[in-house]
Formats: structure tokens, C-alpha cells, sequence
């Protein structure tokens, strides 16, 4: 006999165990989390992962969340015939696995008439992006198909070389990425998609051009996705998918001025480079070395060896035209693209004044041309600003050397009898100054182009009027990609952003799944018991509230005239919410904290744990300014995308714009609104190890994630009731033979036949509840004992 060596057993206890007295149940752990004995010890939670993880189990359950760890490898479980297995299948009567999850909310959607959201959360490189890919994947193999489809693939097909995109893509999978070697199961699978126009929107949606535009390489995903996206999937009243719309949330804009060292720009950038032909190229004014643009040389890594942007390039100008893109409209966006690369490569000179001026003047008149605006009217918005002060304009009048204040409706400068000669608004911009209003240029430009990508995307995904008489029984399947908890060496505004984020998912979470709990006990007419579990509603409201929450502070401070700065954000915040149980200041903390807060730092406590935020940068972030003349300029473009991305309203209205915080916050509210209005599932993936090798399961790495996802959280609520819950007839049916009354057969009401069966069992009352239709279990233990004496049979 041969030990096994495991020092901690699934329930947390140090044991030496015998291999053949491992149970099934020890050798792969459970496969719902309730299940664990000791339910509260994260060393059983993490085993149990590793367990598993070995057998290549990757998938587990809480309740009805889904664990899933990242494989790093191909495994053989995503095939049609899987996909058969779990079609129909009950969500505990078969191994975890994301087609269950899949199969159980297309069946709730179908039988309850309800719509639902599936909330897939996790950091960066943990396999969201691919749980989402398999998910849509599941839908366009087993959801029926219609006749009507066909119209709307014709249309495709004449007008789109659609297949030769379809086989370059696949192609480009085979040869990129080894580790991805398609099995013909795969590729018959990928071509069922094909033949399911409806979807076909959407997986060029996940694969081509918004990865080319949201997607980047960083230092934990070679293709990692830089934004959130909440994607509704329509179905009509036969459960064919018909449609769909995105929303996008935070795209990392600061990636298209600066990257960390290892790390790359959007991939776009380097498509067009590498891809686009030599005419086009010149047309552009571009050179093919990436290394020659100062926007694409921050992280010194052009090329990232499991990317091939050559061929990418060609699928994403495949794509464009699919999903409704007119020539014209291709060539402006290339404009764009090429115009932020043009903006990097601007530089400035210092006057001996302490103004600026541009000292690559060729090229600053090409970048007029390409954005479609006039060159000397960029050229003096890229180094003077235009003074507001109040909503009213500031003239600087020269000869009498003092300022007057004009309200923006009554400007009439000739008007003005005092001044001899009025000098229009303007103050020459300093070095800083001018290299910071370059950058937010670039930096609106890109965003808010993707924004527009994004809608355009939705045009060509919207559910199709004129095929679908009544959308009245249409049904919605919500996938929330987004980013989890972050934390970094040094979190700042996005990791705020990102964690508040977080913070309101959770809210929802508890939200849901007690009203859920609470529903289900009450169609099973058993009487509810409150449950014990950490409500963060006290976080949310600390970050979100009216007129006292960080965010308002943030944006108060941003507003305020005189002298405002980061730190004097701080001492706002120390004042404001400094007594606030979540929230600590290296002030406040008086060396009472294990950890360092530094000077510069706040902390949150948050649900999931502790988060240092350091301040610098967040009022710059948060205002997100891009100076007036600038949008002046950029409206004025004949760049049809780029007019329709700056609006005049925008430089008339003076009101000033939400700031960025608020601005998120608000769309939080409204994805709050709508993942309330659906009946969610969840995702919870975890990353193994940083070394994206298969097999590797890094202790330290896992436990943070299994911290910051919150999952001991997320089990305390789903034990907070019954651990486990089935049907009569599937508890009957499994347990019968350990009892000679309900064996072979049982013949009276089921409900009977489980009181039978339970007493003979030797249950006691305080142990399990019978329902209207399910037997309620509320200790682990007792199934075991039962499931034993199954196996012992
Ligand atoms: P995220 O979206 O969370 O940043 P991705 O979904 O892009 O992460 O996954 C990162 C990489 O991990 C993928 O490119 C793939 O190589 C691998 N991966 C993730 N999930 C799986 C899976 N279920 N099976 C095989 N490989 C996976
Ligand atoms: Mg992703």
C-alpha cells in the first residue's frame, strides 16, 4: 500500500490517507462546493480546487455558480457529443460543466418565459473571454434553427465573401495557436455556427474587429479583452437566437498613450502595420516598423510570438464589411487609426517665453488631412487653450491689459468699446500642457471611435424587424464579461472603477440569490430562516452616495476653482468619510494597520478584502478633459465618423460633461437595472498560475482569486439554508434500493416514498424538510452517509 502524501483532506483536516482507501470523493473532491463538510475553511475550498484541477476536472459548483479554473490546454470536453450530453440534462445529475449552466438557463429562458444573464466574472487571462466563447458556442450548435435564417444568410453570402473569412479564421486559429489544434469535431462544429447566420454577427463580434480594437497584449493575457461588455442574445418564441446588443463598459483608454514594459497598444495599431499593403500604407503616410511610432514603443514589445497581426489583419477587414461597414467608412476608419499613430509622433518645442510649437510640421499636416481637419486650426488647438471660467468666456484683452467676462451667448468681441483690440480667448499652452492635450486627443479619438464601432456592431446585430413579425415573445440571454476584483502593486483610478464595479456585482449576487432562495422555500412551502452574511451595501454606499460618497467628492474636488490636486482630494476624503468603518488613510491609520498605507493612499475595505488606492492621477482620470478648442477643431471634421463622434452640442452646451467616475457610475446603475430585470448564473473563473502552463497550480495565486471573487462569501450565502435540494422522483430514484419498502418499485406519492425512504434512512427532523416537490438536506453529511451506504450496497 502506498501513501498518498496529501497533508490537508477536503475538509481542512492534516490526514495521511492509503490510496486504496481513497474514495472517489477523495480522489476528485466534490463537485458542488456546498457539499464540503467544513464549509467555512479556505484551505478545504482551495484542496478541493487543486483535486480536481489535477483530474482536469475544471469545473465546480457553489449552488448554481460555476467554478472554473483555467486548463491552459485543450481538453476534450467541448465536443458535439459533450454538448449532447448535457442537452436537457438537470444541473446537479451530471458533471459541472459550462454547457450545464449553459443548458439550464436556455431551458429556464424557454420554459419560464423569463430572461436571463449570465455573469462571468474573473481577473485578467482566467478564461472569461473563452467561457463566453464556449457559452454562444453551446447556443448556435443546440438551439433550433429556422427557415427564415436563410434569407438573411443569403443576403450575407452575396454580398460577403463570408466563408473564405470563416476558413482564413479558422486557419489562423490551426496555425496560431498550437495549443489550439482543431479537431475535425471542432471545425464541423465551427461550421454549424457558420450556418447559422444569426451568429455569425456575433462570433466576428468576439473574434475580429472589437478584439482588434478592445483587445491588447499585457503582461497576464496575450489577448486580453481591455473593456467590459454586457451582450444580450434574442431569441424568438421557438428559442432560435434572431439577435443581439452590446454594451461596453471602460475601455482602458490610457493603452493608447502608454503601456507597461512587456505590454502592447490595442492590436489594431499593429494589424495595419504588419497587414495593411503597401499602398495603402503610403496613402496613410505610415511606415511597416512599429518600433518608429512613440505610442507603440512604450512596453518595447512589437510582436507577440502566439499573435500572427498579419492575419488578423486580414480577417478584421473581412470582417468590417459583414457587419455593415461601406468602403468609405473602412477608409475612414484607417484615417483614424493611422491619425493616432500620427498624434503620438507629434512633438513639441518650448519657446522662450514658456509657450510651445509643434517641430514635426510635415507630419502635423498630414494628421490634419487624415483626421479631415484644417491643419493650422489643429495646430494652434494642439498649443493654446481656449479659457472658460464659469460658463462664461475669459477675453484676454491685450491693450487694456485686464480681463472681461462675457456670457458665451452675448460674445461679440467688435462690441466691445473698451478694448481696442481683443485678442480671442486664447493662452499658449506650456510643454506639459501640450503634450497632455496631444494625449487626451488620442486618447478621445480612439475611444470614442470604439464606442461607435461598438453601436455600429449593433446595428448589424439588431434583431431583424422585417423577419420577425412580433419580437413580443422574443427572450433575452445577457453575458456579462468583466473584469473581477483588481489589485494591483499600485491600484488607482480604473482599479477603483473596476472594484466599485465589483462591489455592486456582489450586491446583486446577495440580492438575487437570497430573493431566490426566499422563492424557491416558498413554492416549496417551507418556512424561510434569516441567514447570517456580510450585506456590502455599507462599501457601495461609502463610494456611490449622493453628495457624500467618494465619487461625489471626487467630482466636487474636480469642480472646485483655486488650487486642487490629488492630495488635496485626500484631505477631502480624510474629512468627509474618514470615519467610515471601510476606509483608512495613512492619517486615520496611526500604525494600527498590519499593512502600509502610504501618504498618498487610501484604503477600502472591501467585501472581498483590502485594496490600497494611490491618489495620484485621480482628478486628471476623473475630469478627462480634452481642452474646448481641441473638440472645436475635431467637430468641424468631414471625417464622417469622427463629426459623428464630436458633436457640436458638445463645445455649444455648456454645461460641463459628467465626469468620468459619475459617468460610470451611472452606467452601473443602468447594468444594475437590467441584470435585476433577468434571472442571473455565474461564472467564476480562476487563473492556475501566471505562467500560462498547464498543470500548475499556484497556491498563493489561487487563494488571492478565490479571496477577491469572493467565493467563501458566495458559499456562506448558498449554505446559509439547505446545502443540498432534489427532486423527489431524482432522490427516489437514486436512494431506493437502500430500502426494502421503495424497492424495486414505489408505488404510492412520491412525496411518501421519500418520508419512507428517509425514516428507514434514520434522517432526523432538524437534518432535511420536505417540500411541495424536493427534499431539502441540510448537513452535507447526511448525503454522504447515505451515498456510503449506496456504494457500500
Ligand atoms: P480573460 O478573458 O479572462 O482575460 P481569456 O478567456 O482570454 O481570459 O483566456 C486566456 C487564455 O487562457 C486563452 O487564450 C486560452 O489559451 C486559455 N483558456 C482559457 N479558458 C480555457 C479553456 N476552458 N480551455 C482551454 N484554454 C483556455
Ligand atoms: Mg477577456
Amino acid at each position: 500500500m502506498r501513501y498518498q502524501g496529501r497533508e490537508v483532506d477536503i475538509e481542512g483536516r492534516v490526514r495521511l490517507v492509503m490510496e486504496s482507501a481513497l474514495t472517489a470523493r477523495d480522489r476528485v473532491g466534490v463537485q458542488d462546493f456546498v457539499l464540503l463538510e467544513n464549509y467555512n475553511s479556505e484551505a478545504a475550498f482551495i484542496e478541493n480546487l487543486r483535486r480536481r484541477f489535477r483530474e482536469n476536472l475544471i469545473y465546480t459548483y457553489i449552488g448554481s455558480v460555476l467554478v472554473s479554473v483555467n486548463p491552459y490546454k485543450e481538453l476534450e470536453i467541448y465536443s458535439k457529443q459533450q454538448m449532447e450530453r448535457y442537452r436537457g440534462v438537470s444541473f446537479y445529475e451530471i458533471s459541472p460543466h459550462i454547457y450545464a449552466l449553459s443548458d439550464n438557463t436556455y431551458r429556464a429562458m424557454r420554459t419560464e418565459r423569463k430572461d436571463q444573464c449570465i455573469l462571468i466574472s474573473g481577473e485578467s487571462g482566467a478564461g472569461k473571454t473563452e467561457a463566453s466563447k464556449k457559452i454562444l458556442l453551446y447556443y448556435a450548435v443546440t438551439c433550433p434553427t429556422n427557415d427564415h435564417m436563410a434569407i438573411l444568410g443569403d443576403r450575407l453570402l452575396q454580398s460577403n465573401p463570408v466563408l473564405e473569412v470563416f476558413s482564413i479564421w479558422l486557419f489562423k486559429l490551426n496555425s496560431e495557436c498550437p495549443q489550439y489544434v482543431f479537431s475535425l469535431d471542432c471545425v464541423i462544429l465551427l461550421l454549424h455556427c457558420f450556418f447559422q447566420f444569426c451568429f455569425l454577427p456575433l462570433i466576428f463580434w468576439l473574434f475580429s474587429p472589437a478584439k482588434a480594437f478592445g483587445n491588447a497584449k499585457t503582461l497576464r493575457n496575450d489577448n486580453s479583452s481591455r473593456f467590459g461588455k454586457y451582450m444580450d442574445v434574442q431569441f424568438d418564441f421557438r428559442g432560435t437566437p434572431v439577435g443581439g446588443h452590446i454594451l461596453n463598459y471602460l475601455l482602458e483608454k490610457s493603452r493608447v498613450v502608454h503601456q507597461n514594459h512587456g505590454e502592447r497598444n490595442f492590436h489594431i495599431f499593429y494589424q495595419l502595420l504588419d497587414g495593411g499593403d503597401d499602398d495603402l500604407l503610403i496613402t496613410l503616410d505610415l511606415e511597416r516598423n512599429p518600433q518608429n511610432y512613440r505610442y507603440l514603443v512604450k512596453g518595447n514589445c512589437p510582436r507577440v510570438s502566439s499573435i500572427s497581426d498579419k492575419n488578423n489583419w486580414k480577417v478584421v477587414m473581412k470582417a468590417l464589411p459583414v457587419i455593415g461597414f461601406t468602403e468609405e467608412e473602412v477608409q475612414k476608419l484607417l484615417n483614424i487609426i493611422a491619425s493616432v499613430l500620427h498624434l503620438g509622433n507629434t512633438q513639441f518645442g518650448e519657446g522662450e517665453e514658456g509657450d510651445t510649437y509643434i517641430t514635426t510640421e510635415t507630419q502635423t499636416s498630414n494628421l490634419a488631412k487624415l483626421l479631415g481637419v484644417d491643419g493650422s486650426a489643429l495646430r494652434e488647438a494642439l498649443t493654446h487653450k481656449k479659457l472658460t471660467a464659469k460658463g462664461e468666456e475669459v477675453i484676454v484683452c491685450l491693450s487694456l491689459l485686464h480681463f472681461q467676462f462675457f456670457h458665451m451667448c452675448c460674445v461679440d468681441f467688435h462690441s466691445c468699446h473698451a478694448c481696442v483690440c481683443v485678442l480671442q480667448m486664447i493662452s499658449p499652452l506650456n510643454y506639459e500642457q501640450a503634450v497632455s492635450a496631444r494625449d487626451a486627443l488620442a486618447k478621445a479619438v480612439y475611444g470614442r471611435t470604439f464606442t461607435w464601432l461598438v453601436e455600429k456592431i449593433n446595428q448589424s446585430l439588431a434583431l431583424k424587424e422585417e423577419i420577425y413579425h412580433s419580437s413580443k415573445d422574443s427572450s433575452v440571454i445577457g453575458l456579462l464579461d468583466i473584469y473581477g476584483f483588481e489589485v494591483l502593486q499600485q491600484n488607482s483610478f480604473e482599479q477603483f472603477c473596476i472594484n466599485y464595479c465589483n462591489e455592486k456585482l456582489q450586491q446583486l449576487f446577495i440580492e438575487l440569490t437570497l430573493r431566490s432562495e426566499q422563492e424557491e422555500y416558498e413554492t416549496e412551502g417551507i418556512a424561510w430562516e434569516t441567514v447570517q452574511y456580510f450585506d456590502n451595501k455599507i462599501i457601495c454606499d461609502l463610494i456611490e452616495e449622493k453628495h457624500k460618497g467618494i465619487i461625489s467628492i471626487l467630482d466636487e474636488e474636480c469642480l472646485r476653482p483655486g488650487e486642487t490636486c490629488d492630495v488635496s482630494f485626500l484631505e477631502k476624503l480624510e474629512d468627509t468619510v474618514g470615519s467610515h468603518p471601510h476606509f483608512i488613510t495613512h492619517k486615520l491609520a496611526n500604525g494600527k494597520t498590519r499593512r502600509v498605507v502610504s501618504r498618498e493612499e487610501f484604503r477600502l475595505l472591501h467585501y472581498a478584502g483590502e485594496v490600497n488606492y494611490n491618489v495620484n492621477g485621480f482628478l486628471d482620470k476623473n475630469n478627462d478633459l480634452l481642452n474646448r478648442n481641441l473638440k472645436e477643431v475635431m467637430c468641424q471634421s468631414d471625417n464622417q465618423i469622427l463629426s459623428h463622434c464630436f458633436r457640436r452640442e458638445e463645445v455649444i452646451d455648456q454645461k460641463r460633461p459628467e465626469m468620468a467616475a459619475t459617468q460610470f457610475k451611472n452606467s452601473l446603475m443602468k447594468l444594475m437595472e437590467i441584470l435585476m430585470s433577468k434571472e442571473p448564473s455565474y461564472v467564476r473563473c480562476i487563473k492556475p498560475n501566471d505562467a500560462k502552463q498547464p498543470g500548475r497550480f499556484d497556491e498563493v495565486l489561487v487563494r488571492h482569486q478565490v479571496k477577491y471573487l469572493g467565493l467563501m462569501e458566495n458559499l456562506r450565502v448558498r449554505r446559509a439554508g439547505f446545502a443540498y435540494r432534489r427532486r423527489f422522483e431524482a432522490f427516489l430514484q437514486r436512494y431506493k434500493p437502500l430500502c426494502p419498502e421503495t424497492w424495486p418499485n414505489w408505488h404510492g406519492r412520491l412525496v411518501d416514498g421519500v418520508s419512507t425512504l428517509v425514516n428507514h434512512l434514520g434522517y432526523k427532523a432538524e437534518e432535511y424538510k420536505l417540500g411541495r416537490s424536493k427534499i431539502f438536506i441540510r448537513f452535507p453529511k447526511t448525503l454522504f452517509t447515505t451515498e456510503d451506504a449506496l456504494e457500500a450496497k
